[in-house]
């Protein structure tokens, strides 16, 4: 190594910079193009955004996100302003509340599975109760201070729509009473419920 010439008589240590610029350069071009799948920040993002509004329902745990318009377009007025301006339905005037047969309980929004008639029950509140939800992740809680309260609201794990509260005053086995507005929900009489894919 130590005798290497260079017949055109530059220095090696040029040589050696240009090679290690090029090939800096091939693998800082390989990365980014390889992995820009993966980032999802930038370029990706938007395309992931994409991506996932235009597949929808291909895996539960897909985020829906809509503009308030796009929302507007899919839901009724009172649909819109209870699960997207996390309204509430007067006690004892939703479609649901009364409602015992078996069935499949979706989010009127996004038709993500939520609850299922096994764990709905008559809690007399005025509103349809279950006991729990019909899978681990479809649901999340977040902290709701408003109107001087404290409580837990209830939202759709995929598109984030407002469904309602969960208190710990359910029956067994878990205590808690998801009360939730039935213009959150579709009903769907024909789904199995024991072999509807339920997840997130
Ligand atoms: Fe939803």
């Amino acid at each position: 190594m130590r005798n290497l010439k260079i017949s055109n008589g530059l220095p090696v240590a040029a040589i050696v910079s240009l090679i290690a610029v090029v090939v800096l350069a091939g693998t800082f071009t390989g990365l980014s193009s390889s992995t820009s799948y993966e980032a999802g920040d930038n370029e990706g993002g938007q395309s992931g955004a994409l991506f996932a509004a235009e597949t929808g329902d291909s895996t539960m745990s897909d985020k829906i996100e809509k503009t308030d318009a796009e929302w507007k377009e899919i839901l009724t007025p009172e649909q819109y302003h209870v699960l997207r301006e996390k309204g509430t339905e007067r006690a004892f005037t939703g479609v649901f509340d009364d409602l015992f047969e078996d069935g499949v309980y979706r989010c009127a929004a996004c038709k993500a599975e939520l609850f299922t008639s096994n764990t709905k029950y008559n809690s007399g509140c005025g509103w349809p109760a279950f006991f729990d939800a019909a899978a681990d992740g479809a649901i999340e809680t977040r902290e709701d201070t408003s109107f001087g309260m404290s409580r837990t609201e209830i939202v759709c794990a995929k598109c984030g729509g407002h469904l309602g509260h969960v208190f710990t005053d359910g029956p067994a086995p878990t205590g808690l009473r998801y009360c939730v507005n039935s213009a959150s929900l579709d009903f769907d009489s024909t789904g199995d419920e024991s072999s509807t894919e339920t997840n997130k």
